[in-house]
């Protein structure tokens, strides 16, 4: 690849965490970052779902390790950040993606269901990237967070109220965070992913009603997780130092199809 953008996109060196990176999203995030360079801190609620991932890495002669985080929870948030600081000396870039989703009526969810989707996509989420903020402030080096927001940030979906209510929020909190850290050379942007093709909703994307859904989408298809590379890339490294408050959709059309 022509230098010029290589060194664009260069993440050499650069300390970056995936949250819930134990599958899916999370996990591809990690390999497209230690691809162009970075030593990746990978956590999940259970650890051992890592392990293999953080093999791998390794065996292909990246620096990656594995740590517990459970994001709604402020002790583990802590613990964890203590634990990578004592690694790594410090994280550079976070990437915000841990997430939970269900879908049931509106008249269905109860109080706990509301809380479990909530405190995992909005409040764990704000609790990562604050605790990550200040220990960025504190060693005066700034960083970038980027949080994983949806589509359904902006759009609506029948059976996913709470989980669009969150999302929206985070989307929200981005730019209201983007605001007050760039004094602090912290960037805060988000990626806001349509429907993503991943182990978890393979066969549900494979099935009838999936074929359905696609044909709103505007592209005709869901995009891969590797879709994702170019936006992750772009926020993550120093091709994206113009960019807080940024939200960058990657749908394949999806939210703007017309109604
Ligand atoms: P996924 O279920 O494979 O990944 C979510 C990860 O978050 C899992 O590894 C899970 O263990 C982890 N997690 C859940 N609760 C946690 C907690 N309390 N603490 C720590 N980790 C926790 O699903 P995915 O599709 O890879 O989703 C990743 C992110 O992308 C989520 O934020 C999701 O909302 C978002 N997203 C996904 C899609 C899609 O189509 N796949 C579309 C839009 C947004």
């Amino acid at each position: 690849m022509n230098a010029f953008v290589n060194q664009l996109f260069d993440l050499t060196g650069q300390r970056v965490l995936v949250t819930g990176a134990s599958s899916g999203l999370g996990l591809h995030f990690a390999k497209t970052l230690v691809a162009a360079g970075a030593r990746v801190a990978v956590a999940a609620r259970r650890v051992d779902r890592l392990r293999d991932l953080v093999s791998d890495l390794c065996f292909e002669g990246h620096d990656a390790r594995a740590y517990t985080l459970d994001v709604t929870s402020r002790q583990s948030v802590i613990e964890c950040l203590d634990a990578i600081e004592s690694d790594f000396g410090g994280l550079d870039v976070v990437v915000n993606n841990a997430g939970v989703s269900d879908t049931k009526r509106v008249l269905e969810y109860d109080d706990q269901d509301w809380q479990v989707i909530v405190d995992t996509n909005l409040k764990g989420a704000w609790m990562v990237a604050q605790e990550s903020a200040r220990r960025m402030v504190d060693s005066g080096r700034g960083g970038s967070l980027i949080n994983v927001t949806s589509i359904l940030s902006s759009r609506v979906g029948g059976g996913v109220g709470p989980y669009c209510a969150a999302k929206a929020g985070l989307s929200h909190l981005t730019r209201s965070m983007a605001l007050e850290l760039a004094r602090h050379d912290i960037r805060v942007n988000s990626i806001a992913p349509g429907y993503i093709v991943t182990e978890i909703n393979d066969a549900f994307l494979s099935s009838e009603a999936g074929e359905r859904l696609r044909a709103r989408v505007p592209s005709r298809r869901f995009c891969a997780s590797s879709d994702l590379d170019g936006a992750l890339l772009l926020l993550a490294s120093k091709a994206g130092r113009g960019m807080t408050g940024s939200e960058i959709v990657v749908d394949g059309g999806h939210a703007c199809a017309g109604l």
